[in-house]
C-alpha cells in the first residue's frame, strides 16, 4: 500500500495529511488491539468521494496514529493542541425559536461514547460486541422517570415492532458505503438495537457507528428542553459506564469529526424560499459555522425543502456554546427565509 492509492478525484483530508513520510513512519504501526493503519484509511481509499476518510479502531488509534490523525482533527475543527477542550453541560434556558412552528419541524441532539477497554465498531470482535451490548443494556434498564424505556435488539425484535420503529424513524439502517469499508457493519444485525423511552424522546442507538449514539428528540423547535433531556441523562449512564476520555481531545469517537463533545445538535427546518436562494442559506451556515444534512441523514438529499441543521464543530467548544451558538444561526435563517 502506498498514499498514491487514493483517486486522483478524492479531496478527502487522509489523503491531504498523509504524506509519503508519515506513510512510512506509519505503515507497520499496530494499537494494542492490533488495528493498522491500513484498516484506520480503507474508507478514504476506496470512497474517493470521503471528505475525512480516516476511522479510530480503538482509542489508542489517536495516539498511535497521531502524526495523521492530529492535523486532521485540528483542520476540521479549527482546533490547536495548546486549545484547552472544556466541557460544559450545565442546563440552559433558551428563548423559543420558533413559537408558531411554521419551520422547525423537529429538535435532535445526540453525542456518541465508546466504553473504555472495548475497541471501537469498525474494530470489535463479535464476543465483545455481545458484551458491550449486555454491558449497555443493563445500564438502561436503570434509567428512571422519562428516561425508563424498552430496549429492541435487532435480532429478536418482532415483524410489527420493526415495523414501528421504521415508521417512526427511530430505527437506524445497516452503515453507510463509507461505514461499511471502515469496518462498521461486521456481523451487522448481532448485537445491535435501539433503546426508547416509553415518551419517545430519549433513545440510545447501541452498536452504530459508536457504542452508544445517546439522543434525545422532540417534534418541537424547543432547543432547551431537548439539550436538558440529554444533560440529565448523561451523569446517569456514566455511574454504570466507563466512558473513553482524553485530556486534550474528549469523548474519542470512531470518526475524528466526532470527538470533543461528540455532539451533533440541529433542526429539521422547512426553508421553502432558501431553498430558491441557497447562496444565502450556505453563507448564513458558514457564517454561524453549522452544516446542512439531508432530511434522511448524512449524505442524502432534501426532501420537501427540509433541511438537517446542525453544529459543525465539536471539540475545542462546550456543549452548551454549541446551542448557544446553533440557536443564534437558526434565528437567523429563521428570519432570513421571514425576510425573502
Ligand atoms: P448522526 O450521525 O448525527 O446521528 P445522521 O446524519 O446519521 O446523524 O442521521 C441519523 C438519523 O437521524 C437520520 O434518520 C436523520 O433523518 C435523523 N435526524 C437527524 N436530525 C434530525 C432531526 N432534527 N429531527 C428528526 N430526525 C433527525
Ligand atoms: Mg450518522
Amino acid at each position: 500500500m502506498n498514499p498514491s492509492f487514493f483517486s486522483k478525484k478524492s479531496n478527502c483530508l487522509v489523503k491531504k495529511y498523509l504524506s509519503l513520510k508519515i506513510f512510512n513512519a506509519l505503515e507497520h504501526q499496530k494499537t494494542d488491539s492490533g488495528f493498522t493503519l491500513a484498516q484506520a484509511i480503507n474508507s478514504g481509499i476506496k470512497n474517493s468521494d470521503s471528505s475525512i476518510g480516516v476511522y479510530a479502531g480503538d482509542a489508542q488509534s489517536y495516539k498511535t496514529f497521531s502524526l495523521l490523525f492530529d492535523p486532521i482533527i485540528c483542520e476540521y475543527h479549527e482546533f490547536s493542541k495548546n486549545k484547552k477542550h472544556k466541557p460544559d453541560i450545565s442546563r440552559l434556558i433558551l428563548p423559543s425559536l420558533d413559537p408558531e412552528e411554521k419551520y422547525i419541524r423537529s429538535t435532535r441532539i445526540r453525542v456518541a461514547r465508546n466504553l473504555k477497554g472495548f475497541s471501537f465498531p469498525c474494530h470489535i470482535s463479535l464476543s465483545q460486541r455481545r458484551k458491550l451490548e449486555k454491558k449497555i443494556v443493563s445500564a438502561l434498564d436503570r434509567l428512571k422517570d422519562d428516561l425508563r424505556g424498552k430496549y429492541y435488539s435487532f435480532e429478536s425484535i418482532d415483524e410489527k415492532e420493526l415495523k414501528r420503529l421504521k415508521k417512526e424513524n427511530l430505527w437506524f439502517q445497516k452503515g453507510d458505503r463509507f461505514q461499511d469499508a471502515a469496518g462498521i457493519n461486521s456481523d451487522f444485525p448481532k448485537c445491535r438495537g435501539i433503546f426508547h423511552s416509553f415518551d419517545k424522546r430519549f433513545m440510545v442507538w447501541v452498536n452504530e457507528e459508536d457504542h452508544l449514539r445517546i439522543i434525545s428528540l422532540e417534534r418541537t423547535s424547543d432547543i432547551s428542553s431537548v439539550y436538558n433531556r440529554l444533560s440529565r441523562a448523561l451523569p446517569t449512564l456514566n455511574q454504570n459506564l466507563d466512558f473513553s476520555r482524553d485530556k486534550t481531545y474528549g469523548y474519542l469517537t470512531s470518526c475524528p469529526t466526532n470527538i470533543g463533545t461528540s455532539m451533533r445538535a440541529g433542526v429539521h427546518i422547512r426553508l421553502e424560499k432558501l431553498e430558491r436562494n441557497k447562496d444565502l442559506l450556505h453563507d448564513l451556515v458558514r457564517t454561524y459555522n453549522l452544516q446542512i444534512r439531508g432530511t434522511g441523514g448524512e449524505k442524502t438529499k432534501i426532501r420537501h425543502a427540509v433541511f438537517d441543521i446542525s453544529n459543525r464543530q465539536r471539540l475545542g467548544i462546550s456543549e452548551s456554546r454549541i446551542i448557544q451558538n446553533l440557536h443564534n444561526g437558526l434565528l437567523a435563517i429563521i428570519k432570513a427565509e421571514q425576510n425573502l
